[in-house]
């Protein structure tokens, strides 16, 4: 007997990601392995698999299923990649990248969330993500160059430091447009040239920080935005977040 969760998940890969387009069967194998309702508070447990985003606190959301396999899909990840995602969130979307990828990194700004990811990618097994407190808009240098780069949340335009950490063949997703709507791009280095591509409209929580959105109005960091009390991104880096912090309670 299967249980109710691996029912609804089976339903949400056919009907709101095998039916939409996504046909690659490593793709929706992840998606029907990786225990999304693990990822969002108890009492969301049903609504994990609707074709919706959901709140995770702190006034984010986990990305609908269907926007996070279209992201992914667009990308590729291979067996033997490295991969940085800028917006851990709940962890699901590094879960899902870690059946993929050799390496996630996943950078996150609200310490809340990144303890609350840890514990719940530790719960489903996933070894090869490292969660790392900070603002992702400057990128992971340390750890670069990554062959996919996915940005979980939006940006007027796609950060510099982002583009220089992107290896040769690699592929970068991101929403970008303004604070409320965006279109998912998808930029290649191919031979050291970057090729865009516009996909689909989407609509994501804003990237905030240096290289994104301020935080309460709607204009764009700029060069006169305060430095982050995180302070340099070296310091940042080595503050990993530790299961033992948690507060938020996961099943
Ligand atoms: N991938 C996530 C979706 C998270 S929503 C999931 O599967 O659940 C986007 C996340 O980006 C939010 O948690 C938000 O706090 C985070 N974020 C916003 N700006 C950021 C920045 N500059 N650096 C790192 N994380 C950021």
């Amino acid at each position: 007997m299967r249980d109710r969760e691996t029912r609804w998940r089976r339903r949400m890969v056919r009907t709101q990601i095998r039916a939409r387009g996504v046909s690659d069967p490593r793709i929706l194998e992840a998606f029907e392995d990786v225990p999304r309702h693990l990822f969002v508070e108890e009492r969301f447990r049903r609504e994990a698999y609707a074709d919706n985003p959901l709140p995770i606190g702190h006034g984010q959301t986990i990305s609908q299923p269907y926007m996070v396999a279209a992201m992914i899909d667009s990308v590729r990840p291979e067996d033997g990649d490295v991969v940085l995602e800028v917006g851990a969130g709940s962890g699901y979307q590094a879960a899902i990248l870690a059946r993929l990828a050799l390496k996630v990194y996943t950078v996150e700004r609200i310490r809340a969330l990144a303890d609350g990811a840890v514990k719940a990618l530790r719960s489903v097994g996933a070894a090869n993500v490292e969660v790392i407190v900070g603002d992702g808009s400057h990128g992971l240098p340390g750890y670069a160059p990554y062959d996919v780069i996915l940005l979980a949340a939006g940006v007027r335009e796609i950060p510099a430091a982002l583009l220089a950490q992107l290896a040769e063949g690699g592929r970068l997703a991101a929403p970008v447009g303004g604070r409320q709507h965006q279109v998912l791009a998808l930029i290649r280095r191919t031979e050291g040239k970057l090729e865009r591509e516009e996909l689909t409209p989407c609509v994501f929580v804003p990237l905030i920080g240096d290289g994104g959105w301020d935080e309460h109005s709607s204009t764009v960091s700029g060069s006169d935005a305060r430095p982050s009390e995180e302070g340099p991104l070296s310091v940042t880096v080595q503050r990993k977040t530790h299961v033992d912090k948690d507060r938020t309670a996961y099943p």
